[in-house]
Order: C-alpha cells, then structure tokens, then sequence
C-alpha cells in the first residue's frame, strides 16, 4: 500500500537538513519495500516570497492528504518585520491547527558519545531517553475568555482560563499510553492536582484511561516537583504526559538537559495518526547556507515519523542504529563537536548514516 509523505523544508538550514533526511528515507524506503511516495510543498518565508502567504492553499491541501509530513524550520530575520499573521510562523501554526494535531511529542534522548555537552553531570544525564507527550491545542493557551479588562474600580487586569474537557484529556492520555507500550511502559502524568481543579480532572481521566492500559505503570507528579526531578534525576522517566503550558516548560527542560539541540527531533499527531514531523530547533540563519548545520534531529524525525504515522518500526530502528553508530565512530557536525574534534559537513554527515544503514 502507498504511503503519501508531504517534505516541507522551509526556511534558513531547512532545505539543506531536510535533503540529508529524504535522502535517508529514500534508502529506507528502497531498503525495506515501504511503498513511500513524497512529494515537496513550500511553507514559511520562502511560500511568503513565492506565493504571498505563508501557507498557501496547495501546500494545506498536499498536507491534508499526506500520511506524514517532514519539515524542516521557517523563519529568518528578512520577515521579521512582517505583521503577525503574515510571518512565516503562522505557515507552522496553520498547518498545526487545521489538521488538528494535538499530541506533541517530544524525545529527550542523549546519545552516551555526546554526554560531554549536557551542563548536567554526565553520569546524571548520560543514556537518558525520555519522551514528553504534550498536549498542544487545548489548555490555557487557548482557554476562552481571555484579554486584558478594565474592573469597575478602574484596576485593569489580565485573565486566561486553563480549561480541558473529559474527550480532550482521555484523547492525549491515550497517545501517551499507546507511546509508553511501544517503550518502558512507564507512564508519569503531569499536573497541579493540589491547586487547579481542571488538573483534577485531568487526574481523573488519566487513571480511568489507564484501566485499558494494565501493563503501563501510572504515576503522578506535581508540575513543580517534576521541574526538579527533570533536572535532578532525569532517567527515573520513561513518558510524561502533560497539558500545554506545562509541557512547553518541561520539554524545553528536558531538550536542555541534552544540549544539543541539533540532536532532537518532535512529532505532532492528530487523532487519525497523521503527524507532523520536524526538528525542534528553528532555521538557523546564522549559518544557513553554509552546510554546516547538524541533520540529525530531521533524520531522527523520519524515524519517528516511520514509527508512529508510517507503521514501519523496522526502518525506524534502523535508522536510530545508523545514527548511534556515526557517532560512535566519532563524526560530529560543528554544533556537538568538542575541542579537539574536526567537525564534518552537513553533507558529510548525511553520507556517513547512509553508510551505516547499508552496514546494518
Ligand atoms: P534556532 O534553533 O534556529 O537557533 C539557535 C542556535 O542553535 C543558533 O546558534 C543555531 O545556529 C543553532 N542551531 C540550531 N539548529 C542547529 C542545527 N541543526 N545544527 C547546528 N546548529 C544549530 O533558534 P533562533 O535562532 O531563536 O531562531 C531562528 C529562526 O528560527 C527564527 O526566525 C525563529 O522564529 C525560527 N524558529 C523556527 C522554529 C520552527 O520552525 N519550528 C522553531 C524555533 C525557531
């Protein structure tokens, strides 16, 4: 059966990341028969110098009918002074909210090879693989009503609501679930369960979720003490679920506790499995157009990708093998090198996971 996957590689280093990562999906797709047909779209600043906005309407509906999409990052500083809606960001956001993807998934894994760039004490951080499933289109980023008001004494106050219904909780507790069996099965939810009653619920339909998952073990955590554990003892976690405000803290905790974010790759998913799948760092402009940029974090994502839209965890395996093995074998792009180590292109870097998948 054909499997349809949209390549949006944006803006800065977006082409030149994504070019190493379709290359390797090509060879996987050869490799183990997967019936992978792409196709490439433009989204973010270059859609906006092309075609006037930043998700034109061929590029949503290619994405719409995709299985996957890989993208690569949008924006630069030449669209900086565009007004709001027309930046390049509203290109990620369009595609986030019309194929409603609400489940974030965000890996935090360090190599042992890179355990040197964390600031956390490598014995501490060394091996670490964790997962954030965040929730990313509910929750108090988009709770109504909102604003900024004017009381009657003349105070003026900003307000948000943090709301979540029963569906939307059990929908991103089942994406966790479903993450935690395909790893430990561990499974440590998120909240302030002792403060704000939406994470009451949010508590309570978790564990009612749970009874259909009786080889996970559940635990709960408050949001503040799971802010220390990230940093004290990260590898007690195997998957934290949590909602949006809290998970965008903790994921960004989490990515920092690898230090490097050329390594880290994120899913977004919606109910019919179709994700999204990009690098979690941006464009880069600094060194666009200079092959120097890291590819791993857009290779990771196609194993990511392979595994949770594409129903391939074999290719999916073998490229994280590929990836282990290029850095056991001591090539680093400038971004993870050490001092005394000659980093390797961007190129260099795609060709060196090639050579390891065919080892494989
Ligand atoms: P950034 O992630 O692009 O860069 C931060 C730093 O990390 C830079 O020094 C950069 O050179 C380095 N870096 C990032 N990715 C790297 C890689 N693969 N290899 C080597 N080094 C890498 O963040 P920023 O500088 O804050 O933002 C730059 C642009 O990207 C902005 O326009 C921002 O809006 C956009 N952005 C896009 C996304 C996205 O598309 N998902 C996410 C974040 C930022």
């Amino acid at each position: 059966m054909t499997k349809s996957v949209l390549v949006l590689p944006g803006d800065g280093i977006g082409p030149e990341i994504v070019a190493e990562a379709t290359r390797v999906l090509d060879a996987v797709n050869a490799r183990f028969g997967l019936g992978i047909e792409t196709r490439e779209a433009l989204v973010g600043g270059v859609a906006i110098d092309a075609e006037g906005s930043p998700l034109p309407d061929d590029t949503l509906a290619a994405a719409r009918a995709a299985d996957a999409i890989l993208l690569g990052a949008v924006g630069g500083p030449q669209w900086d002074d565009l007004e709001m809606a027309q930046r390049p960001e509203k290109g990620l956001l369009g595609l986030r909210s019309n194929l409603n993807l609400f489940a974030n998934l965000r890996p935090a894994i360090l190599y042992p090879q890179l355990a040197g760039a964390s600031t956390l004490k490598p014995e501490v951080v060394s091996g670490l693989d964790i997962l954030i499933v965040r929730e990313l289109t509910g929750g108090i980023y988009f709770g109504e009503p909102r604003g900024i008001r004017t009381r009657d004494d003349g105070v003026r106050e900003g307000f948000n609501t943090y709301v979540y219904s029963e569906p939307e909780i059990e929908r991103i507790a089942r994406v966790a679930f479903d993450a935690a069996m395909k790893r430990n099965r561990r499974l440590c939810s998120v909240d302030k369960a002792n403060v704000l009653e939406v994470t009451v619920l949010w508590r309570e339909v978790v564990k009612r979720v749970a009874r259909d998952y009786p080889e996970v073990e559940l635990s709960h955590m408050y949001v503040d003490n799971a802010a220390m554990q990230l940093v004290r003892a990260p590898k007690q976690f195997d998957v934290l679920v949590t909602g949006n405000m809290f998970g965008d803290i903790l994921s960004d905790c989490a990515a920092m506790l690898t230090g490097s974010i050329g390594m880290l790759p994120s899913a977004s998913l919606n109910e019919s499995g179709q994700g999204m799948y990009e690098p979690i760092h941006g464009s880069a402009p600094d060194i666009a157009g200079q092959g120097v940029a890291n590819p791993l974090a857009t290779i990771i994502s196609v194993a990511m990708m392979l595994r949770y839209s594409l129903q391939a965890p074999a290719a999916a395996d073998a490229i994280e093998r590929a990836v282990a093995d290029v850095l056991d074998q001591g090539l680093r792009t400038a971004d993870i090198a050490g001092p005394d180590e000659q980093p390797v292109s961007t190129r260099a870097m795609g060709d060196a996971v090639l050579a390891a998948l065919s080892r494989h």
